[in-house]
């Protein structure tokens, strides 16, 4: 019933759409992305909290957070990273 989430995924992953948005990778599949999550979530501070299966989350702005601009930062860094080598052919 309850889960463990952590915001600052969810804050990477709507980076990343934004950035893709404007900059799209020369490959933008469904592996690559899951790629650049994992390098720039390893390289961000985890915030971790519970809930509620299924329950949105609106509190969390006033959560202390990643800056914004370092979450972007490593957002762009890791796109860069994997689109200069995929890890699949
Ligand atoms: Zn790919």
């Amino acid at each position: 019933m309850y889960e463990l989430k952590n915001h600052t995924e969810t804050v990477v992953r709507q980076a990343l759409q934004d950035y893709l948005k404007r900059k799209p990778l020369s490959c933008g599949c469904e592996r690559c992305q899951a790629d650049i999550m994992a390098m720039a979530l390893n390289r961000l501070p985890a915030r971790y909290f519970v809930s509620l299966k299924g329950e949105i989350i609106t509190q969390w702005e006033s959560q202390a957070l990643p800056d914004q601009a370092r979450v972007m930062a490593e957002v762009v860094r890791a796109c860069q990273q994997v689109d200069a080598s995929p890890s699949h052919e």
